[in-house]
């Protein structure tokens, strides 16, 4: 919240800031014209704002006196500031009472996001949890293709190309193992006609489940 102070002088502050006495003072404002300002407070109390003081200070080549300072004025307030502040005061009071009901409308609506928060959590896993549960663990039936066609020495875009023809047939979709993901898996027939494609090319490996077939595995 941001509060701005208009500078405006009491008619016993112009007296004093232009060096003039209360009966000329009047005529120089009927003279230019200038209508003041009537407190809110207190309507006998009237005042100038600082654009009019100039202006007559102007007209009569008066050098403004500014040399009341703060600590006199703290002793000896007159009455007319008195009420210039207590209007300034009732002002500023009435935005504070603004504000407090803006903030507490919006605390409101905070600990009601918070509660909806809390309930939607309660029904759901959060995010986390939900992406962990999506990657389903490797399953003991499958095995990694890229190790699988690593083990054995197999070129990999020959494999790539045997998958896309059909002739092997593979499982997509991201499975967690202990070592970090896969995106490519083999099971059982998938080894084995792995095996049937792939074991005349030179510098073909044999691992210890070669052929892989279901007879070799129960050895
Ligand atoms: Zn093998």
């Amino acid at each position: 919240m941001h509060i701005t102070t208009k500078k405006t002088y009491t008619f016993s502050e112009c007296y004093q800031l232009l060096n003039v006495d209360p009966k000329t003072f009047r005529r120089w404002l009927e003279r230019a014209e200038i209508v003041p300002t009537v407190s809110r407070a207190d309507s006998r109390v009237k005042f100038l704002t600082e654009p009019q003081v100039q202006l007559l200070a102007q007209e009569h080549e008066r050098e403004l006196h500014h040399d009341t300072t703060t600590q006199e004025l703290a002793h000896n307030v007159p009455y007319g500031m008195y009420k210039l502040l207590a209007d300034r005061v009732s002002d500023v009071e009435q935005e504070l009472s603004d504000t407090r009901d803006v903030v507490d409308k919006l605390s409101q609506r905070l600990s009601e996001l918070e509660e909806e928060r809390q309930q939607r959590q309660a029904l759901s896993p959060t995010p986390r949890a939900a992406s962990k549960a999506k990657v389903r663990p490797l399953p003991p039936d499958l095995v990694n293709l890229y190790s699988f066609t690593d083990e054995h020495r197999a070129p990999q875009n020959e494999v790539r190309r045997l998958i896309k023809a059909g002739f092997i047939h593979s499982h997509v979709g991201k499975r967690r193992t202990e070592k970090g993901r896969v995106d490519e898996t083999l099971d059982q027939a998938g080894r084995h006609e792995f095996w049937v494609q792939l074991h005349p090319f030179e510098g073909f490996q044999m691992c210890g489940q070669c052929p892989h077939t279901k007879e070799s595995e129960q050895i």
